[in-house]
């Protein structure tokens, strides 16, 4: 289940968080962008490993590709880790996604967790920001039972793409400034485990490749 827009307590944690990484680490100025392009840049748990940084921009920008007829997402952008941001490196444009918890692993112990999204933005002063949040130990839960029998390289892949389909989804209600849904495809209301992996899934079984895969 996902929900885009959380309850209003989480909602304000996260718009705290939000400012506080604004104020704290701004990774980019206007200076000596590239007006056209829109830089979305990934912020992730510092235990993150690098294996998922591969598989996860290559489904995100294979998913975008795949969908730009149909979805209002800017022509022109480019996929950065915020660590490997430079100083005085700019952009006409940043959207920020940040990755919470173990994105990198798709078997996570289980724990309980609340009711919630599994991605969601942020509205202030009536404006969508350009802030993506993914929680990625929700994500590796939900998909749980879907991975199961995969190797690790293959649940990788799987996380990559689900992050990708939540963080894209999220990215569509900025670029619209708006809320809507619709009944079929990325942008429904809710995604499910089917939704977000069943085709790389089929993939594995039919073809044994891994779309992204390392
Ligand atoms: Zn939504």
């Amino acid at each position: 289940m996902k929900f885009c827009f959380g309850p209003a307590v989480l909602r304000l944690i996260s718009l705290l968080l939000v400012v506080a990484l604004v104020l704290c680490s701004r990774p980019a100025s206007a200076q000596g962008s590239s007006p056209a392009e829109t830089a979305v840049v990934f912020y992730a748990d510092a235990h993150v490993t690098d294996p998922i940084w591969a598989p996860l921009f290559d489904e995100f920008q294979a998913e975008v590709n795949a969908e730009r007829q149909e979805y209002p997402l800017p022509e022109h952008f480019k996929l950065i880790r915020a660590t490997t941001l430079a100083t005085g490196q700019g952009f006409g444009r940043i959207v920020e996604v940040r990755l919470i918890g173990r994105c990198d692993v798709a078997e996570q112990a289980y724990r309980p967790l609340p009711h919630g999204p599994l991605g969601w933005v942020v509205r202030a002063s009536g404006e969508i920001q350009p802030f993506i949040f993914v929680d990625c130990a929700r994500v590796a839960q939900y998909l749980g039972p879907s991975t199961r029998g995969l190797n690790e390289n293959q649940r990788r892949a799987a996380m990559a793409r689900a992050i990708s389909r939540i963080a894209i989804h999220e990215w569509i209600h900025i670029e619209t400034q708006s809320d809507r849904h619709e009944s079929r495809g990325i942008r429904q209301p809710e995604l499910s485990s089917h939704d977000l992996i069943q085709d790389l899934i089929h993939d594995q079984i039919g073809v044994s490749r891994i779309p992204g895969g390392r």
